[in-house]
């Protein structure tokens, strides 16, 4: 059997990076930058206020009640700005650009108004509360990496820039195809005595969107090989086929057999020591990758997180694809791992102190659909891991923000 490290090494060594395409920024947000970004221009683009006050010459505002005529009002959006003759001041407001002549804002709350005159109660610090010309950006400076995830603050950046479309690796479009005769649509009658509703296809999709991907759902394929290899065929358009069901050893999975027929044998692989999920396959028909997994919801899903997910990422042009464990207490004791990589559903909580705590006491069976949907994320348990008392801790994959919202 495949370590689950050695399988997610074999499949990203195959899964290449897609081409870029160029986007609206408004749909950019977590996905990969495949350009550099060069600032067209200065961000601020000429010296502006910083608060609402005065705008003066710092040399004319010595004392502790310097006084001096205002002889304009700037408010922000002004296109217009007079130049300010020495001893003189110009009412400005927080974005309006700074008048010729002025060097310095002076906030309004240090100040007292008398008719056309302002008294300073104070003496000017040079250039305080001005944001000067290209302090944030300058011309010509890059200011965002290829590579980067866009975050909403990359976006205000790019947008200040005049930047309204910018290149970013594509989206992988992902075909879900489930196969077992007992699947039945889930518009469709109600389902009678062993059929149940295609539930997994829409898990996947849901999941490959979260990966950012563009799932395509496909009618359920019954347990045939013809019908299997025609489904696989006319999807590989796609850049990615996942599959679910017909992966083991019973006597109508012919999924594994078809793909094993269809792609080439060198990246295929049908036994990792993970649980759930361990009989999975992987391989390409032409440019499109090709996952065969298991069809228990619960081995779909684990599966799906391990292998598919950060696959589909690498595509995206990410980096950092792998999901990353972090450590937390049990709140009960374990036992020892065994032959398998163990992948617990865990509800998490936090403690009054912050620490992460783990409970992996609920239904692990991997056809168990409500102790996935309640479930946090997963605990590792390593193969041969030693028994652990409660209170020690263990590695665990955080896959929803439930725990952090109730805490
Ligand atoms: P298989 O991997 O085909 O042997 O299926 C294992 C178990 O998963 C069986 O109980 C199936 O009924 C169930 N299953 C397979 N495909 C799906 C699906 N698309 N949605 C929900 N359950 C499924
Ligand atoms: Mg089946």
């Amino acid at each position: 059997m495949l370590s689950v490290a050695e399988a997610q090494r074999r499949i990203l060594a195959v899964i290449s990076t897609l081409p870029s395409v160029e986007t609206f920024i408004s749909g950019s947000v977590n996905r990969v930058l495949a350009e550099d970004i060069v600032a067209g221009r200065n961000l601020p683009a000429w010296d502006n206020s910083a608060m609402d006050g005065y705008a003066v010459k710092a040399s004319d505002v010595t004392g502790s009640s310097q006084r001096l005529r205002v002889i304009a009002t700037i408010p922000a959006g002004a296109c217009e700005v007079p130049t300010l003759l020495p001893g003189t001041a110009a009412r400005i407001f927080t974005g309006a650009p700074l008048p010729e002549g002025a060097d310095t804002v002076m906030i309004q709350e240090n100040t007292s108004i008398d008719g056309e005159y302002v008294t300073f109660h104070r003496a000017a610090r040079h250039r305080e509360n001005v944001r000067q010309q290209g302090e944030d950006a300058k011309a010509g400076s890059t200011v965002l990496s290829a590579g980067r995830v866009l975050s909403p603050g990359d976006i205000n950046l790019l947008a200040s820039l005049g930047r309204s479309r910018v290149s970013v690796y594509r989206r992988p479009k992902v075909a879900i195809i489930s196969t077992g005769d007992e699947l039945v649509e889930i518009d469709g009658p109600e389902p009678g005595l062993g059929q149940i509703i295609n539930s997994n296809v829409y898990a996947l999709a849901a999941a490959v969107q979260l990966a950012g991907g563009v799932p395509v759902i496909t009618p359920p394929v019954p347990d045939n090989p013809e019908s299997i290899r025609n489904a696989f065929l006319s999807a590989r358009s796609a850049d990615a086929i996942v599959t679910c069901g017909g992966m083991s050893v019973g006597d109508f999975d012919y999924v594994r057999d078809v793909l094993r027929e269809l792609t080439s044998d060198e990246y295929g692989f049908w036994k990792v020591a993970i649980k759930p999920g361990k009989p999975i396959g992987f391989g390409t028909l032409g440019h499109c990758a090709l996952f065969g997994l298991p069809g228990n919801p619960a081995s779909a899903w684990v599966t799906f997180i391990l292998f598919v997910r950060p696959s589909l990422l690498k595509m995206q042009g990410h980096t950092m694809v792998l999901p990353l464990p972090r450590r937390a207490r049990l709140a009960h004791a374990l036992k020892a791992g065994g032959a398998r990589q163990n992948y617990l559903r865990i509800a998490a909580y936090r403690d009054a102190s912050g620490e992460l705590w783990v409970d992996a006491s609920r239904n692990q069976s991997s056809g168990a659909l409500t102790s996935i949907a309640n479930a946090d994320g997963l605990a590792i348990v390593a193969p041969s891991a030693p028994a652990r008392e409660e209170g020690d801790s263990i590695d665990v994959l955080l896959l929803n923000t439930r725990v952090d919202r109730h805490s």
